[in-house]
């Protein structure tokens, strides 16, 4: 077992973080409290070969492995946490799972502007019905001469506002084995977008309404069956999700390190408390345990697809450090900490999201109790009912 990163992976590490540290850093706090997409960054990251880092090159990206896309969000997050989201939305997030999933003619028609960071995607599962229990989606996708009419509603979609593309969780016929997913672009005819509502973590997010709308054959990601692909490539979102909720977490701890050093009340620094010393010390043995878990994950998985137990365990670990550490961080900085001048409590609310999106800390624990029992552990009323 080896714990150090190749030579070339830590030189692609420095290589990030300098650049992140020098071109995104000093706007970080602003872009925290802006509610727009930072394209003008998006494109930045784009040209500096950040986004579609582990797409395959003969698809348009550059090849790599999850690893490196953990190492990429991790090193912006550290300088800009709204700039690593970024990087998520062009690597981590629905983009992966339409590149692996996605024909060549898909490919060629959306990947080039994802990966060139002019436009992003999104991932459309949740619906005002269907939470936690995805597989109770309604969205229907209904056969018209050579497409689909789509007919339904999802909510709390992720760049929203933002995206041009939309990947849909649709259902083609009845059961699990009836959902698919179909690619929506924005502006097709009975396709149109609520009122603007916002998270507590600034992300903004709009109501997705689908009214008879028709979309080309061409259109469909994955027919019907295609429900354990979709997870599986959605594990790899979660890593993203993981490696954003460690970040902000260790930002948050590298902020208030700095300032308990030097702040005095008393006559001493605030780090010559024991109290506050054990505080940081707690922190850090989160943080170093969390980041343990998320680098197996994406390690083992290489370039392909994460396995879904190291992913729950990483993603549980790393979300509640995240939101622990960043919460600790803040209430280690007083008022200053709580303050919209200060990232601190940004990455409190931004960490405070993740547990409950991607698969919250619940629905993760069930699937780790799965591995500990080496069982299917059924959540469904009827699934218990039949196992009685
Ligand atoms: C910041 C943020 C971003 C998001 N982005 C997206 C996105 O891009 N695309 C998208 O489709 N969705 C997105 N979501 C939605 C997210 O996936 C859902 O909120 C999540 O799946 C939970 O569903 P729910 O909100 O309906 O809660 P519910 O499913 O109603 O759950 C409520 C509570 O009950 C618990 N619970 C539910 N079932 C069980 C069980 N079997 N055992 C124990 N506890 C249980 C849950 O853990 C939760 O604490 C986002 C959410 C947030 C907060």
């Amino acid at each position: 077992m080896n714990f150090q990163f190749t030579a070339e992976q830590r030189l692609f590490q420095e290589s990030v973080g300098k650049f992140a540290q020098k071109f995104l850093a000093d706007g970080a706090v602003a872009r925290a409290n802006s509610r727009e997409y930072p394209w003008d960054v998006s494109r930045q990251l784009a040209e500096q070969g950040l986004l579609g880092l582990t797409i395959p090159v003969e698809s348009g990206g550059h090849g790599g492995s999850l690893i490196d896309a953990v190492i990429a969000i991790e090193q912006v997050t550290l300088a800009c946490p709204k700039s690593g989201d970024v990087v998520q939305a062009g690597n981590f997030g629905a983009i992966r799972t339409f590149a692996e999933y996605a024909s060549k003619d898909q490919k060629e028609r959306f990947l080039p502007d994802l990966i060139n960071g002019t436009k992003v995607i999104s991932v459309a599962m949740t619906e005002p019905g269907a939470g936690s229990a995805t597989t109770e989606l309604t969205t229907s996708a209904k056969p018209d001469g050579k497409g689909f009419r789509i007919n339904g509603s999802k909510i709390f979609t992720t760049n929203s506002p933002h995206a041009e593309l939309f990947l849909l969780y649709v259902r083609f016929g009845p059961g699990v084995g009836g959902i698919g997913s179909v690619l929506v672009e924005r502006n097709t005819p009975g396709f149109t977008l609520g009122e603007t509502s916002a998270f507590m973590n600034g992300e903004t997010w709009q109501q997705l309404y689908f009214e008879d709308c028709y979309i080309p054959a061409e259109n469909v990601l994955l027919p019907a069956g295609g429900f354990k692909k979709q997870i599986s490539g959605f594990n790899v979102e979660r890593l993203g999700n993981a490696t954003r909720s460690l970040a902000v977490g260790q930002l948050a701890f590298n902020i208030a390190s700095r300032y308990v050093d030097e702040r005095r009340q008393f006559g001493r620094r605030l780090s010559d408390f024991q109290g506050m010393q054990w505080k940081f010390a707690e922190m850090a043995l989160k943080l170093e345990s969390a980041r343990l878990l998320l680098y197996r994950a994406a390690i083992n998985a290489s370039t392909g697809l994460p396995s879904a137990y190291e992913t729950a365990i990483a993603k549980l670990a790393c979300n509640r450090t995240g939101y622990e550490v960043a919460n600790d961080a803040m209430q280690a900085m007083g008022g200053l900490g709580f303050s919209e001048d200060c990232l601190v409590q940004y990455c409190m609310r931004r960490a405070r999201g993740w547990m409950i999106a991607g698969g919250s800390s619940e629905i993760l624990l069930n699937r780790i109790a799965e591995s500990v029992f080496n069982r299917p552990l059924p959540q469904r009323q009827a699934s218990l009912e039949a196992a009685q």
